[in-house]
């Protein structure tokens, strides 16, 4: 498939705390995909986003405060720094998520409850963009929100498994869900300028 100016890719959460081996809530295989990620970004999408994890310290995702998940993206920390092997160059905007103490935020596009959109769905449509290319970590996790959202919201919606990586869930069950919702897993070797 051609990439061109209707095209956004969503670079989701390639953050230090998410990557092997030192990360705080590591993803197994996340640092393999970036060589993926750094090659989709070469493509001409018309928007290039990429989202960050970028919690408070006392975030209701995190065990001491009951949540599912060790303390990870703390705004300002190294942990929360988009990764240094990302290249950025051409994103067009970075967007911050679960910045909200009381409840967490998966998809790029609005938080758990569906209750705080983020502005990343008018932004997209500010700038004609009909289909949505998502990548990133965790596939099973914020990946699959951001997407399901996206075709939920219209956009023609694909996934890039092979610049993906899960946190537990195999790839293809968490293809098979989000197939459900209309949306298309594809490979990078799939795209083309
Ligand atoms: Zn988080």
């Amino acid at each position: 498939m051609r990439i061109g100016p209707q095209d956004a890719l969503i670079i989701v959460d390639v953050q230090n705390d998410f990557l092997p081996p030192s990360g705080a809530l590591a993803v197994p295989g996340g640092d393999t995909i970036l060589p993926a990620v750094n090659t989709l970004t070469n493509l001409p999408f018309g928007v290039r986003v990429a989202t960050q994890d970028w919690h408070p310290a006392d975030h209701c995702s995190f065990t001491a405060q009951n949540g599912p998940w060790p303390d990870h993206c703390v705004q300002g920390t190294e942990g929360a720094e988009l990764s240094a092997l990302l290249r950025t160059n051409g994103l067009a905007a970075i967007m911050r998520k679960g910045m909200m103490q009381p409840v967490d935020s998966y998809s790029a596009f609005t938080d758990n409850n569906g209750q705080n959109p983020t502005g990343l769905e008018g932004y997209l449509h500010t700038r004609s963009i009909k289909r949505v290319w998502v990548c990133g970590l965790a596939y099973d996790v914020c990946v699959a929100d951001t997407a399901q959202d996206a075709a939920r919201l219209g956009f023609t919606t694909y996934v890039v498994e092979d610049a993906c990586a899960s946190v537990k869930t195999p790839p293809a069950q968490v293809a098979e869900r989000l197939q459900a919702h209309g949306v298309t897993i594809v490979r990078v070797q799939d795209m083309t300028p």
